[in-house]
């Protein structure tokens, strides 16, 4: 714990540092307690890196058949880049075909916002996502698209804040369509 408060003074004394490069002045109100602030917040957006993945609940099906594809569409997440820190608002569509158990949903969508919150690139995070709700889902086959609006794309960089970025990755026999809205918008 100790050793934990001790990292995160640091932390912090880096941003005040970044801050002071930048030519601000660390010592106005408004933004002396930002290092505190900052670390904070990043440390809700990489709370995948700390945080164990939620434990997924399955429901038996009670029925005699083989469940089709279950499709959720349009889970809303954020992740960092992992070359600026700039976040990525996604919109995460998976299918799946469930194995012996019925995942609950809600834990499905946790555990896509879990993994979600980490530093990433995305076409490597879509094949470990795949990978993840496989192995977590106990699913026969598995199918995600991932759609990105990078921030570091966004409003520096190329600074184009009308393309988004669609990703996908299949796991067994699974034929669905999936759609994906883009992220942030507007209609
Ligand atoms: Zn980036």
């Amino acid at each position: 714990m100790l050793k934990e408060s001790r990292l995160k003074a640091r932390a912090e004394g880096g941003v005040k540092e970044l801050l002071e490069y930048l030519g601000e002045d660390v010592s106005r109100p408004g933004v002396v307690n930002t290092p505190r602030r900052f670390v904070k917040a990043m440390e809700e957006l990489t709370r995948g890196l700390r945080e164990p993945p939620p434990e997924v609940v399955f429901f038996p099906l009670e029925y005699e058949a083989e469940v089709g594809p279950v499709v959720i569409e349009n889970i809303g997440a954020v992740s960092v880049c992992e070359h600026h820190l700039l976040p990525i608002i996604l919109r995460i569509s998976v299918a799946y075909v469930p194995g012996d158990g019925i995942p609950g949903l809600s834990k499905v969508i946790k555990l896509v916002k879990w993994a979600a919150a980490r530093p990433i690139m995305q076409e490597r995070f879509t094949e470990w996502i795949a990978d993840l709700l496989m192995e977590k889902l106990r699913a026969k086959a598995v199918y995600v698209k991932v759609c990105g609006v990078h921030m570091c794309s966004f409003i520096r960089g190329a600074k184009d804040e009308h393309h988004s970025m669609t990703t996908e990755a299949k796991r067994g026999e699974i034929n669905v369509r999936l759609r994906c809205k883009r992220p942030l918008s507007c209609r």
